[in-house]
């Protein structure tokens, strides 16, 4: 079992609740982790985006759609 369901997800393409953690592949994932965000996958409808994780004890976290804005067409 190499997928970890992430119940507590929401896709923000559809809005479904099917979310996997997404490989990490590329320089931009790799710049992204910078940021803190990690990579998802809906298996409903396919969209890969990106969440925001906050620091453990730094309150609630936040939901940025980062990976759609300046996005090279690597897929
Ligand atoms: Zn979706």
């Amino acid at each position: 079992m190499s997928t970890e369901s992430v119940g507590h997800l929401r896709c923000p393409s559809c809005g479904g609740r099917d979310i996997r953690h997404s490989l990490q592949n590329g320089i931009r994932d790799y710049i992204m982790r910078f940021f803190r965000r990690q990579p998802y996958r809906c298996r409903r409808c396919r969209h890969r985006f990106y969440r925001y994780t906050a620091p453990k004890g730094r309150g609630a976290e936040q939901l940025q759609d980062a990976g759609s804005e300046h996005e090279p067409k690597a897929d």
